[in-house]
This record gives structure tokens, C-alpha cells and sequence, in this order.
């Protein structure tokens, strides 16, 4: 009797493991691993990447010994490759492909025209998202996946996820894009659920090769849907499709599974913050120019002062001015924003709180020096009341990084950082201290 081949004993191994382990854990993890190579003595794998192998090499290291030839020195005669992103359109050529089934396009979310990358103006606290976006709308599937972008609402997670989309579209003709919000892919799972055709919707969101999920938050209130949504997340990154993911919270704040946080933080996480003040005059100005409206530097800044807290209220005070001055034939100036857009301001200017009154009050909180906080002592009951006063800067007060940071006896603005993510993370923890430092921000903004 001949003895089986390499990829003979290979074989039977995957006819094992589709016995004994879940269709989705098989579909997700085994059925992506194709023989590249074999020969008498070696088995040489593709995998689409390293996590399929380790899979593979920690669940059914035993069983594989059962099956692979053993080489002399007791190790498997088994080794991998990365299957190399060019190569895969063709090797993961399914037999025959079905047409898009209509249930999923009732629930494409249309990509708007306006979102951009064209349109989209970059700050200090959108520039690192921003060229991840681009990075990602170049070489799909080939860098960071998933990319995790969040931040608070009108910010521009929507329209960076739309952009990626654009991007994608018209520099990869070929590629299977679609965008949806996590409610219509819940939507669009119970209509399958109902109509007993759920395949279907697998085979569709498993073909795609990129997928824009906006809105994840949602997941958190259906709960029950979670695992399909993790299912398919993984089906797609193991065979290095695309995913981006918009959110209104980073990963480790979503109170959803440790598995489906894991995912989400297995590529790259990034924060697209609250535009700075030259950030949202160029906003202004580009969006003022694009609807035709006459906006001086000095007027542009003058709104920005005062709207500070997303790009959506910017673009809503633009509107009504807009409206305004076509109906009254008059340009724009601060006295018609000051009698237009009164109520939209969000705080009075000369309200406005400063990182002495921060100092001053958080010193007296913690029965300590001005000068101990501006000063270099790293004994806890000082360095800790720094920190809190730095955290308090940052979120109070709309001003660089480096100039709050500087105002605290010149420190860096990396310092700054530090201060303010340890601060977050332990009121995250710690409730006393969530409401000390609310306190805090009452009297100061009172
Ligand atoms: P989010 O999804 O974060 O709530 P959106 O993406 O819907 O916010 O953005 C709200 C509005 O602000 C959109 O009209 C968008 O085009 C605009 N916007 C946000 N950020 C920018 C930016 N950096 N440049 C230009 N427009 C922006
Ligand atoms: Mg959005």
C-alpha cells in the first residue's frame, strides 16, 4: 500500500477538524489555510496571516501530530507561509460566485458625496486618523485591520469612514465595498434569522473586501447579536479583508465581550479628537467658501471661539448665517453672528476658564501650593494634584497641548498627555474621584 502524501495526511486532518469543531470556527479559521507546497518530506501551508497558525498550532497542535509527519527530530514536518495579499484574489476564487442577494443593499448605507478626503481638513487632532484613514483607503487589507476610529459625535468619524469608501472605490475598481451602520447589519441579520436564509447573508458579508461598520456603540444594546458580528469580523480579517470600525468610545470602554474588544484593539485604534481653534477657523472657512458665503478671518474666528465643542455645530451656526445673510443682502459680520448665533455659543468668552483659576482651584482642593503644581516635586500629594489639574486643562480648555503644558511651569505637552490618560483611566476606576473632579468642574465653570 502507498503511503499518503503530506498533502494527503493534510487533507484528512481538515476532514477531523470540520468533524469536530463549529462550522463558523472551521469556516473562520481552517478553510482559509491552502496547501502552497508539498513534497515527500514537508508540508508548506498558506496561511492569510500569522493568527490563522498560531490558531491552528495552539488548538490542534495534538491532532496535527496525529495526522502530519513527524521529521526525525520530532518536529512536524509542517512549515508556513504568509500568503502574500497579490496572490489571494485569485487562490480565494470561489466556485461560483452568487450574485449579490438584494437584502444586503437595502441596508448599504449610500457613501455622501461630501465626505471626503478632499473635504476634510486636517488639525492637530484629526491628523493621525486621517492619514491611518488614507493609509488604509490605499492598501486595503494590507496594514492595520481593523481600523478602530473614535471620538465624540461630529467629529468626523462618519465622514472618514465614507472617505475611506470613496478612496477605496475609485483607486480599487474591483474591490467589494460596503458601508453600514451596526443597526442596519442587526436590521439586516434578523430579516435573514426570519426568513431562515441566514447563508446567504454569511456568504455575502464574507465575500466583501472592505467592510465600514459606523457605529459599533450600538452593538452594546443588542447583545444577542454580538456573536455573529465577532464571527464575521474574524471570517474577514482572517482572509485579510478590510475592516473599519467607527465608534464613540475607545475599545476597552464598550461594554461588550472581552473577545469582541480583543478584536477590535488587533490593529490600530485611533482618536479623532476636538479640532483646536485654527483647525475650526479653516473648517469654517473652507465650508463658508464652499456655500458661497463671505467670511472674514476675523469673523471665522471670532464663531470659532465660541463653538467649540464638534464640526457639526460649526457647520449648523454656517447655515444660519448663511440663510441670514442672503435674506437680509448683508455680509457678515461679528455683530450678525453675535445676534444669529447667541444662543448657539457655548460659553461666553470672558467666562472662559484658564489654567491659573484650574491651578488655583485644584491647589485649594488638595490643600496644596500654586507654585508646588507649576513646580517639578514628584512626591505622590503633589505630582498626583498636578495630574488632576493637567486633566482638567485638557478637558476644559480649548487651547494646543503644548501651551496648556507650557503653563504648568513649562512642562511638555507629552507630560500633559500622560497626566490626562492616567487621570481618565482611574476615574474610569475610582468613583470618589470621578466626583471630586466634578465638583471641581462645576466651580469652575460657575
Ligand atoms: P461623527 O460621525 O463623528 O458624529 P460626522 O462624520 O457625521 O461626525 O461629521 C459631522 C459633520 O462635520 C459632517 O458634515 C462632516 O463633514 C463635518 N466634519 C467633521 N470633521 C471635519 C473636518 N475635519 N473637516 C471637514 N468637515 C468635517
Ligand atoms: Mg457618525
Amino acid at each position: 500500500m502507498l503511503t499518503k502524501t503530506p498533502k494527503q495526511c493534510w487533507e484528512d486532518f481538515v476532514q477531523f477538524v470540520e468533524d469536530c469543531c463549529t462550522a463558523t470556527e472551521f469556516h473562520n479559521w481552517i478553510a482559509p489555510i491552502k496547501v502552497s507546497e508539498s513534497t515527500e518530506n514537508e508540508l508548506i501551508l498558506e496561511v492569510p496571516n500569522i493568527f490563522v497558525q498560531e490558531y491552528l498550532l495552539e488548538n490542534f497542535k495534538q491532532h496535527l501530530q496525529n495526522f502530519i509527519p513527524i521529521k526525525e527530530k520530532g518536529q512536524l514536518a509542517l512549515s508556513f507561509v504568509i500568503a502574500t495579499p497579490q496572490k489571494r484574489p485569485e487562490s480565494k476564487a470561489k466556485p461560483s460566485p452568487l450574485p449579490e442577494p438584494k437584502g444586503q443593499e437595502k441596508y448599504k448605507q449610500i457613501l455622501n458625496p461630501q465626505y471626503t478626503f478632499e473635504h476634510f481638513i486636517e488639525g492637530p487632532a484629526n491628523q493621525f486618523v486621517k492619514s491611518a484613514a488614507l493609509g488604509i483607503a490605499m492598501h486595503p487589507g494590507k496594514s492595520y485591520n481593523p481600523l478602530f476610529i473614535h471620538g465624540g459625535v461630529g467629529l468626523g468619524k462618519t465622514h472618514l469612514l465614507h472617505a475611506i469608501g470613496h478612496y477605496a472605490k475609485a483607486h480599487h475598481k474591483r474591490l467589494k465595498v460596503h458601508c453600514i451602520t451596526t443597526e442596519a447589519f442587526i436590521n439586516d441579520l434578523v430579516d435573514h434569522l426570519r426568513s431562515k436564509s441566514i447563508y446567504k447573508m454569511k456568504r455575502f458579508y464574507r465575500g466583501l473586501d472592505l467592510l465600514l461598520v459606523d457605529d459599533i456603540q450600538f452593538l452594546q444594546s443588542r447583545l444577542n447579536f454580538e456573536e455573529e458580528f465577532c464571527n464575521t469580523f474574524e471570517a474577514l480579517i482572517n482572509q485579510n479583508k478590510q475592516i473599519v470600525v467607527a465608534c464613540d468610545k475607545p475599545p476597552g470602554q464598550l461594554k461588550l465581550s472581552e473577545r469582541m474588544i480583543a478584536r477590535m484593539e488587533w490593529g490600530l485604534v485611533a482618536n479623532v479628537g476636538i479640532p483646536d481653534l485654527e483647525t475650526r477657523v479653516a473648517i469654517l472657512q473652507y465650508k463658508a467658501e464652499q456655500k458661497g458665503l463671505k467670511l472674514s478671518h476675523k469673523v471665522a474666528f471670532f464663531i470659532a471661539e465660541r463653538i467649540f465643542h464638534n464640526v457639526r455645530q460649526l457647520e449648523g451656526a454656517l447655515n444660519r448665517l448663511t440663510a441670514y445673510s442672503r435674506m437680509m443682502g448683508l455680509d457678515v459680520t461679528e455683530e450678525i453672528v453675535e445676534s444669529t448665533l447667541s444662543e448657539l455659543f457655548q460659553r461666553a468668552p470672558s467666562k472662559r476658564v484658564s489654567v491659573d483659576l484650574i491651578l488655583k482651584s485644584v491647589a485649594t482642593m488638595f490643600g496644596v501650593r500654586v507654585s508646588d503644581l507649576c513646580g517639578n516635586s514628584r512626591t505622590k500629594n503633589i505630582a498626583f494634584p498636578r495630574q488632576v489639574a493637567m486633566y482638567l486643562a485638557k478637558e476644559m480648555i480649548n487651547d494646543s497641548l503644548m501651551k496648556l503644558a507650557a503653563s504648568f511651569g513649562g512642562k511638555t505637552h507629552s507630560t500633559l498627555l500622560h497626566a490626562w490618560k492616567k487621570i481618565t483611566e482611574q476615574i474610569s476606576k475610582d468613583e470618589t474621584l470621578r466626583r471630586q473632579i466634578q465638583m471641581a468642574r462645576r466651580n469652575l465653570e460657575s
